[in-house]
Parts: C-alpha cells; sequence; structure tokens
C-alpha cells in the first residue's frame, strides 16, 4: 500500500471512530438506572462458573465484598476454592453439595444438601455487607426439582434492591429466565472432552 492511501485509510478510520463515539455517548447518556442485578450463565459450553468467579474478582478489586455457594461440586478441591479462601475478611465461601448427583446416588441426600445450601444462600442474600453472592450450579438442584422453583424465584426476587446475584448451571428453569436481568448462553462448539481430554487443573477446576 503507499503512503497517501494509508493516510486516507487512517483519516476515514478517524472520522468513522469520532461518529461512534458520539453515538455510544448518545447511547450511554440514556442508561441512569443503577440497582441489583440477577445474572444467569447457563448453556452447554464451559464458561458459567469461571465466568462468575471472574466478576468475584472484579467485586474484590473494588474492595467489594462476595459470598459464594457451590452447589453440586462437594468433594473437588478447585483453584477458585483455594484462591478465594486467601481473602477471608471479603468472601464468604460455602461449598454445600456433597457431590455430583450420580456420584451420592441418594435423592433424600441430594434434597437435603440442596435446602441446607439455599437457607445458606437465602442467608448471604440477606447480609448487607455483600455486595455479589454466586449461587453456583444451582441450576443442578433446580433441574432435579431438589429445591422448588418457585420458592426460589421468590426469594431471588425479594433480595435487597443493590445485591448482584449470579446463578449458574445448564438447563436453567424458564421461571428464572423470565426473572432475571442478564441471561448468558453459553454454547457448546468443541470441548476438549470430546477429543478424550479430562478435566484439566487450573483450566477445569
Ligand atoms: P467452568 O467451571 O469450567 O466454567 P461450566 O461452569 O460452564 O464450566 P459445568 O457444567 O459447571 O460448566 O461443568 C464443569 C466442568 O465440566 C468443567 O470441568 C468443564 O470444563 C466441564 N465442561 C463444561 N462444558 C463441557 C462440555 N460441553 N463437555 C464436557 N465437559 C464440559
Ligand atoms: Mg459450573
Amino acid at each position: 500500500m503507499s503512503k497517501p492511501d494509508e493516510a486516507e485509510t487512517n483519516q476515514r478510520h478517524a472520522q468513522a471512530m469520532k461518529a461512534l463515539k458520539a453515538e455510544r455517548e448518545a447511547l450511554m447518556s440514556t442508561k441512569t438506572e443503577e440497582r441489583g442485578l440477577l445474572l444467569v450463565h447457563t448453556g452447554d459450553g464451559k464458561g458459567k462458573s469461571t465466568a462468575a468467579f471472574g466478576m468475584a474478582a472484579r467485586a474484590l478489586g473494588w474492595g467489594q465484598k462476595v459470598g459464594v455457594v457451590q452447589y453440586i461440586k462437594g468433594k473437588w478441591v478447585t483453584g477458585e476454592r483455594q484462591f478465594f479462601s486467601r481473602f477471608p475478611d471479603q468472601v464468604r465461601y460455602e461449598v454445600m453439595g456433597e457431590g455430583f448427583t450420580w456420584d451420592t446416588q441418594d435423592r433424600a441426600r441430594d434434597v437435603a444438601a440442596a435446602e441446607a445450601a439455599w437457607a445458606r444462600s437465602l442467608d448471604m442474600i440477606a447480609d448487607p455487607t455483600l455486595s455479589l453472592v454466586i449461587l453456583d450450579e444451582l441450576n443442578i438442584a433446580l433441574r432435579y426439582d431438589y429445591l422448588d422453583i418457585h420458592k426460589v424465584v421468590e426469594g431471588l426476587v425479594r433480595r435487597p434492591p443493590d445485591k448482584h446475584v449470579c446463578v449458574t448451571g445448564r438447563n436453567a428453569k424458564p421461571e428464572l429466565l423470565a426473572v432475571a436481568d442478564l441471561v448468558t448462553e453459553m454454547r457448546l462448539e468443541k470441548h476438549p472432552f470430546e477429543a478424550g481430554v479430562k478435566a484439566q487443573r487450573g483450566i477445569d477446576f
């Protein structure tokens, strides 16, 4: 490309960016509300829990406090649990699950664990010191009807107005999606599991 062409391209780019900036500023000036959000990460692709913990890192960076309730994955030692335990003053972290549902093979026990996790979740949601509460894999407990969806939706809708709550897990129920402010579906396109690669430290747990 010759020099004059590049100068022209750069000028056109600058004009386009100026227009885009004006458009964005006009749009942003209409977004004035500030309140606690109900966020749902669902879908069959990887990244639901990772994205939730990424938000926790953001909140901690601002000096905010975060609560985490892990449903389901009870016995696993995870990188996130080890990491967040370094911030005992800023993070309340509860691992409530008894393990995967196919590990326990005991519905009554799973229901009891889910009920205990929900009680702890309500307690965190009511805790005025916590800005963000992550209910990791709550969708799994709902999917197997370990918890009543209406009871859970009511508890989430009645949260304090400034409280952010993030629910993760596949197969989110439509009743939950209906009351959420943000729903992101992680879509599976490719996963190393299909090529015979097992879950890896630092990536999957
Ligand atoms: P992550 O915790 O890695 O963000 P996730 O929360 O989106 O994953 P889960 O349904 O909670 O997904 O599954 C957790 C584990 O299963 C992780 O080890 C993840 O890599 C793995 N996993 C996620 N999606 C798939 C998939 N489509 N096929 C196989 N394994 C998967
Ligand atoms: Mg997950």
